[in-house]
């Protein structure tokens, strides 16, 4: 077993593990851009979101709404920004889906998740929107 998130799934190498369930696990990052930044990961491997069987993704999210609030009140935070990078594209790293919880302060220097995109659109929301509606079915 090559991936690592998997290996801290299993035990095979350490983590500073924060919950552990059946079919979730939430660790610190190893390198955290914040005190109490945590990473939920999936038990079954899946590299992208869209890769996710429904149950692990159930799984999945029901731990990051369990443990948005208990993260920030353990390290004193206000609140917390949670996202996920999907895919190689994005800047992912780790090719298994794991769910970032970093804690917030109100001047911690961080940005916001509009900070991070420089706006570039090219296209009319009516356009959009339908593409993505033929796209859903
Ligand atoms: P990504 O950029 O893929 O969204 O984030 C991957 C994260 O995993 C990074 O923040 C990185 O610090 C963290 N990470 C990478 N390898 C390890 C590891 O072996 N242990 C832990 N705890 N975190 C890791
Ligand atoms: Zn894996």
């Amino acid at each position: 077993m090559s991936c690592i998130f998997c290996r801290i799934v299993e035990g095979e190498i350490p983590a500073e593990v924060v919950a552990r369930e059946p079919e979730v696990t939430a660790f610190l990052d190893v390198q955290p851009l914040a005190d109490g930044h945590v990473l939920v990961v999936p038990r079954a491997h899946a590299a992208c979101i869209e890769d996710l069987e429904p149950p692990a993704a159930d799984a999945l999210f029901r731990t990051v709404v369990r443990l948005a609030g208990p993260v920030r009140e353990a390290l004193g935070a206000a609140g917390t920004t949670i996202g996920v990078n999907n895919g190689e594209a994005t800047g992912q790293t780790v090719p298994h889906v794991h769910v970032h919880i970093v804690p917030r302060w109100p001047d911690d220097g961080a940005g916001t998740i509009h900070t991070i995109f420089p706006r570039t659109v090219k296209r009319s929301l009516a356009d959009v929107g339908s593409a993505i509606r033929r796209a859903v079915g």
